[in-house]
């Protein structure tokens, strides 16, 4: 038994590793709250998605069952088992063939501990301030559950379950941040499970295809290497600190995560290597990376799931954001100062438990 999982190395794995047994193999989904395989087809909106999930929540959106295991397995411990224990952490992680030069998150601690304190100060601390403050990186006002969901140390089912509880409770507002975790959360892994390769900008709508043409040629300036931009190297402040908040914390803040899309897609040689150049990204830094979210809103940036807006360069009928609508609308001072300020102490002023 595993999980129904559409990237990363469960899909392969839920590909390859059935025609290698004799047994049956179930996979179930423990990623959504609506399974799924319950939502018929592709979906190309969160307006389409919405109406479908909405019907199958009464039956989904509860505490399952307790499981019981009736019977404990008695068989030898295999030969790969390892016991992991907080002690030997950094010699298993030293023995591990990855890139190294990659350093722990600031701001993350993995593991349920973690994230069940995490979950609980948002609940009790910040939950009245998501709707409002959301878009506000430097006010802190997200949960942080996406590293958690990604590892699956946190199902999006409890952490929706403990949310509408205290809402429920404490009369406060909680449906912007059920849209977020159930409905846009269940949209990406709508597309992924129906799509053959995520990242593949092939994917996209045709609108979005037939822009692409029209405007590939335009050109960029200033354009960047992918180097350059993993290194955070632009003329732009704000987008550096976005970059670089990547490399200290293992994420971006939400808003400023698309802003940090809509730039690379301007500044690159070509839309494929603004895309490719966002999922590296992700797959060598992003603690919430090569996730059904991290393909699905890379392709936002290009119009999956998003409208046709006015006609610009480069982006043509692709959304557009700049640096001058940032700096109205949020805090971009203390975002800078906060991220230079981790850089400069290697901690994070803003970790929260
Ligand atoms: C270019 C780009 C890349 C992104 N890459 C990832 C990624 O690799 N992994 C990832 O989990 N998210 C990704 N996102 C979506 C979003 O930015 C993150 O889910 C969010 O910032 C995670 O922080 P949080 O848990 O504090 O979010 P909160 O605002 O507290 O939201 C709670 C949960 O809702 C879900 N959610 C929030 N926003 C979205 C969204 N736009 N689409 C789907 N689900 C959402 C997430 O599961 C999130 O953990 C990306 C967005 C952009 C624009």
């Amino acid at each position: 038994m595993t999980d129904d999982y559409p990237t990363f190395i469960a899909r392969d794995h839920n590909r390859s590793v059935p025609g290698k047994l004799d047994i049956p193999y179930y996979v179930v989904d423990s990623s959504c709250v609506v399974p799924m395989r319950q939502i018929e087809k592709r979906q190309f909106a969160a307006y389409t998605i919405r109406p479908r999930i909405q019907k199958l929540l009464p039956k989904f959106f509860k505490a399952p069952d307790l499981l019981l295991v009736n019977r404990a397995f008695e068989g030898a411990i295999p030969d790969f088992h390892v016991e992991v224990t907080d002690s030997n952490i950094p010699d298993l992680v030293a023995s591990c063939d990855i890139d190294h030069s990659i350093k722990p998150s600031l701001s993350f601690e993995g593991g349920r501990l973690p994230a069940e304190k995490l979950l609980r100060f948002f609940v009790e601390q910040t939950l009245p301030r998501f709707a409002d403050e959301r878009n506000e990186p430097a006010k802190h006002s997200t949960s942080h559950m996406s590293p958690y969901l990604h590892f699956g140390q946190l199902a999006s089912l409890e952490i929706a379950l403990a949310v509408k509880e205290h809402a429920e409770k404490h009369d406060i507002n909680a449906d912007s941040y059920l849209e977020e975790i159930i409905m846009r959360r269940e949209l990406s892994f709508n597309y992924a499970s129906n799509v053959e390769l995520p990242d593949r900008l092939e994917n996209l709508p045709e609108w979005a295809l037939a822009n692409m043409a029209v405007h590939s040629r335009d050109p960029r300036n200033p354009q960047y290497s992918p180097e350059q931009i993993e290194r955070g190297e632009t003329y732009d402040e704000l987008w550096n600190a976005t970059q670089k908040e990547m490399l200290l914390r293992g994420k971006i803040q939400g808003y400023y995560r698309m802003y940090w899309g809509k730039k690379i897609l301007e500044w690159s040689e070509t839309y494929q290597q603004a895309a490719d150049v966002m999922v590296d990204i992700h797959g060598k830094y992003a603690l919430d990376g090569r996730d059904p979210n991290t393909f699905t809103n890379i392709l936002w940036c290009f119009g999956l799931h998003d409208r046709a807006w006015g006609e610009r360069p480069i982006f043509g009928k692709f959304r557009y954001m700049s640096g001058d609508s940032m700096k109205r609308k949020t805090n971009t001072r203390a975002y800078i100062e906060e991220i230079r300020l981790m850089e400069q102490t290697g901690r994070d002023p803003a970790k929260q438990v």
